[in-house]
């Protein structure tokens, strides 16, 4: 197995998004199988030597950034082992990017449904995360489409985990919210022993092999952005047409007024006098395609926003657009970030439905009262009542400010029942706010189960919690 070990090398592991700093390694394995997975691995526990899977590296949390010991890079376990059209699913290697599943299973006319921003993000770093995106509004996070996986303990074990397999010793001791959430071990009376693993940060063993279900391919989507004249008035909108529980919508995302400030440089045609946007994307059948652009036109007519304020796709290369605007949004707060910025500070937090607004309000109410230099933006997934805050400080003046508006959104998406992650996971970064949501039994439970597989506790060091 390839093993690298040069300094200049072994930088690149490093890093991930999350611009965390003060990683160091001995070394990198680059396994190409299982059995080299497991040959590293019995290394590493023989010799109780910390090991952090690296995947992709575009993790936001720094939970692929080694603190000592070795690194496992996935970067060759990255072959497509089997897409059945008939049996609609796929089993891939930890390493394979959702750019390449996507584009596999759409040559068979299939899809792999949650739809994360990310495509150079692997289906091993997204098993690990239980990593959602805005089409999961309509499927599920990714824990909804894994089937089946492979792991490799620490021991050198492997386990063949299928949905069904009832997991045998009592689940972490705690309620999880009831919303979509990457945040610590899964717990659920009943559970599959499968769903531990998904969302275990390279805690409690390695995803060696991934299969996951497709479903069949969209007919065709109705894309369209909806310029708001007042930000407030588009997350009413949202929750008003959320009630039409409409099965073919894919995603409801929301971008603030900060937002289109931000982007306007590269996109000059947003409306004129736009304070937020609403971008929808829905399924069009024989079923809907009669009546969805009068039923839209309708919503829309009610919050004052005509269809020719609005921006739809009509063909593939108007939807590719449409697209890369909503994509553009986390490059541009990186692009910033790293021109003139101190740290990037960031929410990932989700609320049961019926909070919605009340959290929407809090944010704005807070980011509005605190220092008006403080530049920030609140974007995302609005369908799952899941928006992310990202602020900017420019000074160690505006970071204090920001690290305690961070704070306050934490307790108070805990206290309305929601996730302190609800789909970017919570690595090294995010551990204060695990221990807010689960207190520290909670965060005992987890121990409990990490030393149920890794006894020499090699695995993942420094994510989630102090081992
Ligand atoms: C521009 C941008 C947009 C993004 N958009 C989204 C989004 O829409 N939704 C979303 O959920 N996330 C998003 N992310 C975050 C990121 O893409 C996800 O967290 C993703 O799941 C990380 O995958 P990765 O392959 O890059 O893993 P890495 O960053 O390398 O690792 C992430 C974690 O998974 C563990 N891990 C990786 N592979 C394995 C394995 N085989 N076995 C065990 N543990 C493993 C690592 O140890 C680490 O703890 C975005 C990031 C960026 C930069």
């Amino acid at each position: 197995m390839l093993k690298k070990t040069d300094p200049a090398i072994i930088q690149s592991y490093l890093e991930d998004s999350s611009n965390f700093s003060g990683g160091f390694t001995d070394g990198v394995y680059v396994p190409e199988n299982e059995n080299e997975i497991i040959e590293a691995v019995a290394e590493c526990n023989a010799k109780q030597i910390p090991l952090t899977v690296h995947a992709g590296g575009t993790g936001t949390t720094g939970g692929g950034i080694p603190f000592g010991g070795w690194v496992l890079s996935t970067e060759k376990l990255n072959k497509i082992t089997e897409i059945n059209p008939q049996g609609k699913f796929a089993i891939v290697q930890p390493g394979v990017t959702l750019a390449e599943i996507e584009a596999a299973a759409a040559k068979e006319g299939l899809l792999y449904a949650p739809d994360p921003t990310e495509k150079n993000a692997t289906i091993g770093g997204n098993a690990a995360t239980n990593a959602s995106g805005g089409r999961c509004y309509r499927f599920g996070s990714t824990r909804s489409h894994i089937r089946r996986l492979r792991i490799v303990l620490p021991s050198g074990n492997v386990l063949d985990l299928k949905r069904g397999m009832p997991i045998n010793f009592p689940p972490p001791h705690y309620s999880m919210p009831a919303v979509k959430s990457s945040a610590g071990y899964y717990s659920k009376a009943g559970m599959d022993l499968l769903d531990l693993f998904i969302g275990q940060e390279g805690t409690l063993g390695i995803v060696s092999e991934v299969e996951i279900g497709l479903v069949p391919a969209l007919q065709a989507t109705f894309d369209l952005i909806a310029f708001f004249p007042k930000e407030e008035s588009a997350v009413d909108f949202v929750l008003e047409a959320k009630k039409n529980n409409d099965p073919l919508v894919n995603f409801f995302e929301f971008l603030d007024n900060n937002t289109l400030q931000m982007l306007k440089a590269s996109y000059p045609h947003i409306p004129e006098g736009s304070k937020a946007a609403v971008y929808i994307e829905q399924e069009i059948t024989a079923e809907n395609e009669k009546t969805y652009l009068d039923n839209w036109a309708k919503r829309l007519e009610k919050y004052h926003v005509p269809l020719d304020n609005c921006w739809l796709a009509a063909d593939n290369a108007q939807k590719e657009e449409l697209t890369s605007f909503r994509h553009a949004i986390p490059e541009h707060v990186n692009e910033l970030f790293k021109k003139q910025h101190l740290v990037k500070l960031a929410s990932d937090i989700a609320v049961p439905a019926q909070y919605c607004k009340e959290m929407y309000n809090f944010y704005d109410l807070r980011l509005t009262t605190y220092d008006q230099r403080l530049f920030y933006i609140k974007f995302g997934h609005i369908g799952d009542n899941h928006l992310h805050v990202n602020l900017l400080p420019k000074n160690e003046e505006q970071l204090k400010i920001a690290q305690d508006l961070i704070m306050q959104f934490i307790k108070k998406g805990i206290s309305l029942g929601g996730t302190v992650s609800a789909e970017h996971g919570i690595g090294k970064i995010k551990r204060p706010y695990l221990k807010e949501m689960y207190g520290k039994a909670g965060i005992s439970e987890m121990r409990r189960v990490k030393r149920l597989f890794d006894p020499n506790q090699i695995l993942g060091k420094g994510n989630l919690f102090d081992f």
